[in-house]
């Protein structure tokens, strides 16, 4: 979990994008992510560092404030900057044919949704049926079943001691510049690029 950007002397930074801002496209294009990245994520990055000065939570990690801090900016902007650090870090510039997921992810996901197909559906319709801004994810709940839950705004699975393990940012943000108002088009297309060994490497066995 490298991406969880820890606290330091000189605050929280941008977490590294491991493949250039055009390499998504089209299914995320260079335009999008460096929007989405460069200016959307630096700035939850400089609200969180702006807000966390001289408060209690200054040399907590990211992880313990979004655990520990109470509803409000501190924890929305913490959250965000959770969020999309485990998001930038899950999708592959060069996925393999027939993108799936294998190994131990794959057995998971077959004993609680019966197979792929099926939770590919149940994350598009979470994501469909989350009324403005928001995330899905799957997540691992505490007894080690994989779930989808969908929250609104800045909420995220660390919140309620769940594991993230593939997560789609539903602001509007995330999808305008290349899909307009096709949500659904935007959720499906994904599926082209999520790195597997990243998602598989989140999930607690
Ligand atoms: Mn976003």
């Amino acid at each position: 979990m490298s991406t969880y950007t820890t606290a330091t002397r000189t605050g929280f930074e941008m977490p590294a994008l491991a493949y250039p801002a055009g390499a998504l496209a089209p299914v995320i294009s260079q335009a999008t992510v460096e929007c989405h990245y460069g200016k959307h994520l630096k700035t939850y990055i400089d609200n969180l560092n702006r807000l966390v000065t001289g408060t209690e939570y200054e040399d907590y990690t990211l992880r313990e404030i979004v655990e520990q801090a109470p509803p409000g900016p501190l924890f929305n902007n913490a959250g965000q900057v959770l969020n999309h650090s485990l998001y930038f870090e899950q999708f592959t510039p060069t996925p393999p044919g027939n993108n799936r997921p294998t190994g131990n992810l794959k057995d998971f996901i077959h004993f609680d949704f019966g197979n792929f197909d099926n939770l590919k559906k149940k994350m598009e319709d979470a994501a469909s049926a989350l009324f403005g801004s928001g995330w899905v994810w799957l997540v691992q709940e505490e007894n080690g079943k994989l779930s989808i839950i969908n929250w609104h705004n800045g909420d995220t699975p660390m919140h309620r001691r769940m594991t993230p393990l593939y997560g789609i940012d539903v602001w509007e943000h995330a999808y305008y510049l290349d899909y307009q108002n096709r949500r659904a088009e935007h959720v499906k297309k994904l599926w082209e690029i999520v790195d597997w060994e990243v998602v598989e490497s989140r999930l607690d066995i």
